[in-house]
């Protein structure tokens, strides 16, 4: 099969992110890597909202008190395109327990708390376009840049 050059991934800066000012750091980590961003925003999700985003983990144990730490002040939200994005977008952020995360991932880098490990990330293409389309109901943007078309 080709590379698919348009595979989307949604990333998220969790509250404890945002907070600690990680939005640039990340987002440069994307870009310099070599994705396109196509869809950016600071929100203020509700309840509701992130209970559908996390519907998948409703029931286990930590799910309300992560709900909590959702809430706790603004997400940044994006969508990133490139190849692979969704596999080498989890690679880059690390594995789900910040203890676990290699140094030179986001949160192996800056995260100790699996509570409170600083960014989201799509775990398989079919979840990604169910998060794009939730986080993003307005669409994306569609552009071409110059070195894209050249790599392949
Ligand atoms: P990931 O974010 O790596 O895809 P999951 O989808 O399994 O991980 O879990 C979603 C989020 O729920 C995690 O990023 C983390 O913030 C939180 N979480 C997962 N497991 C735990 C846990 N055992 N205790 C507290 N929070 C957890
Ligand atoms: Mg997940």
């Amino acid at each position: 099969m080709a590379p698919n050059i348009r595979e989307r991934t949604y990333i998220m800066v969790k509250p404890d992110g945002v907070d600690r000012g990680l939005v640039g750091d990340i987002i440069a980590r994307f870009e310099r890597r070599g994705f396109k961003l196509i869809a950016a925003k600071l929100a203020s999700p509700g309840k509701e909202h992130l209970e559908k985003h996390y519907a998948d983990l409703m029931g286990k144990p930590f799910f309300p008190g992560m709900i909590q730490y959702m809430l706790s002040g603004p997400v940044f939200a994006m969508v990133w395109e490139g190849l692979d994005a969704v596999k080498t977008g989890r690679v880059m952020l690390g594995a789900t327990n910040p203890l676990e995360s290699g140094p030179g991932t986001i949160r192996g880098d800056y995260a100790l708390a699996v509570g409170r490990n600083i960014c989201h990330g799509s775990d398989s293409v079919e979840n990604a376009e169910k998060e794009i389309a939730l986080w993003f109901p307005e669409g994306v943007l569609q552009y071409t840049r110059s070195q894209e078309s050249k790599v392949f």
